[in-house]
């Protein structure tokens, strides 16, 4: 049963009848995708907001077709219920890794990479083997490496979603809360999970200037994170003046248009090569 109500159950309704055929098209494409290097990465630069560095960056998964680019927000839900999200989701960890190496060769100096895990990736036995194995063959520091979960993936069948974080913190990884604050609320868990980094959703970071309650918002999550002695990141950063509050109000990396857009790796390390020389 869904849970988000009435709404929930019309909208999902409506989305399967309305694009059935498109889904069936859209997932012959995507196999043909996946054998043919058809998706690609990009990469969004992470700031340190006290320093201005950039020490880090996510893997966004684009999808270039004769349609133009398809958001992953419409094709990784397609791949979630195909299962085509195990072999896509091995190609983005092992070429996310292998690029964040690549960066480091480049620019002389190693960044983080976080990449983003899917509900049924998390949830499929053999996890960490496979985090293992793009580790190895990538050569990264794994101490470098974040993976982005959601509240959602942990807050169903508790015990396991700990499990499985702890044996990917045994593999010496990060492990982030990615859009933090939205729907579940998971705050009683939170000190539970071996969790490094908690990530504000944009939606708290969009109205920071203009709403007084979602200053109160994003003040009282970082100082949650900070207490619990994790990493705070801001995301959807838009405008200096919200980066001057995030910044004032302790959070410890930015990440958004204002700070960079997601480019595709050549452009991140001509952004980084420049970053550098400032
Ligand atoms: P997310 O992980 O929360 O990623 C942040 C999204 O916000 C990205 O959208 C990014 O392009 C966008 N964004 C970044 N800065 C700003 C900003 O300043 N303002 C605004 N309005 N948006 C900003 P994108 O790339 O379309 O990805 C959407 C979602 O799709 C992601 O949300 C994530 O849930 C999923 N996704 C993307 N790449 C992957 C992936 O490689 N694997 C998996 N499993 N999911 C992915
Ligand atoms: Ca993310
Ligand atoms: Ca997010
Ligand atoms: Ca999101």
């Amino acid at each position: 049963v869904k849970r988000e109500g009435r709404g929930g159950y019309r909208f999902f309704s409506e989305e399967l009848n309305i694009s059935s055929a498109r889904r069936v098209r859209m997932e012959a494409w995507m196999r043909n995708a996946l054998a043919n290097e058809g998706f690609m990465l990009h990469y969004q630069p992470k700031q340190e907001l006290s320093t201005g560095r950039i020490t880090g960056m996510e893997a966004l998964v684009r999808w270039p077709t004769e349609e133009g680019m398809i958001a992953p927000g419409e094709f990784i839900p397609l791949a979630e219920d195909t299962g085509l999200i195990n072999p896509l989701g091995r190609w983005i960890l092992n070429r996310a890794l292998s690029d964040a190496v690549q960066v480091a060769r480049a620019v002389g100096y190693p960044l983080q990479i976080a990449v983003n895990l899917s509900m049924r990736q998390f949830q499929r036995p053999g996890l960490s083997e496979l985090v293992q194995q793009a580790i190895e063959r990538s050569g990264i520091d794994p101490s470098l490496v974040e993976l982005e979960i959601t509240e959602s993936m942990v807050v169903e069948r508790v015990d396991e979603a700990i499990s499985t974080m702890r044996s990917l913190r045994e593999l010496g990884v990060q492990l982030a809360i990615d859009d933090f604050g939205t729907g579940y609320s998971s705050m009683a868990y939170l000190r539970n999970f071996p969790v490094n980094t908690l990530k504000i959703d944009q939606t708290f970071v969009r109205d920071l200037v203009s709403e007084d309650s979602n200053a109160s918002i994003i003040e009282a999550v970082i100082g949650l994170g900070r207490g619990l002695g994790m990493q705070v990141v801001a995301e959807g950063v838009e405008t200096a003046l919200q980066r001057r509050l995030l910044e004032q109000a302790g959070c410890h990396v930015g990440q958004g248009y204002y700070i960079g857009y997601p480019v595709p790796l050549n452009e991140l390390i001509e952004l980084l090569k420049h970053a550098k020389a400032k």
